[in-house]
């Protein structure tokens, strides 16, 4: 499925440039009108065909911000991703 900013996010905006497929909007443009960053889940790859991990949580500087959805059925998949919730890096 995705990958889920929290609500540690401290709008740095170090993510949103990294995303290839940009799928993350600021807190200005997020839908939950939670005043974080936000990551649409129909965009969203997981980096597949990209990089090997997800760029996004490879730049966001706040340990633990960018944790895995659920997996949906149609979506594409990191093959070695963790479970939902857990952070996409371990620092
Ligand atoms: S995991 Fe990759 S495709 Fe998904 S939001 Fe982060 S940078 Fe974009
Ligand atoms: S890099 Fe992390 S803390 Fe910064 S805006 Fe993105 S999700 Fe939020």
């Amino acid at each position: 499925m995705a990958v889920i900013i929290n609500d540690t996010c401290i709008n740095c905006g170090a993510c949103i440039d990294e995303c290839p497929v940009e799928a993350i909007v600021d807190e200005d443009d997020n839908p939950t009108g939670e005043e974080i960053y936000y990551v649409y889940e129909d965009k969203c790859v997981e980096c597949v065909s990209h990089f090997d991990t997800p760029a996004c949580a490879e730049s966001c500087p706040t340990e633990g911000c960018i944790v895995w959805g659920e997996v949906k059925d149609g979506m594409t998949t990191l093959e070695a991703r963790g479970d939902a919730g857990t952070p996409c890096i371990d620092e």
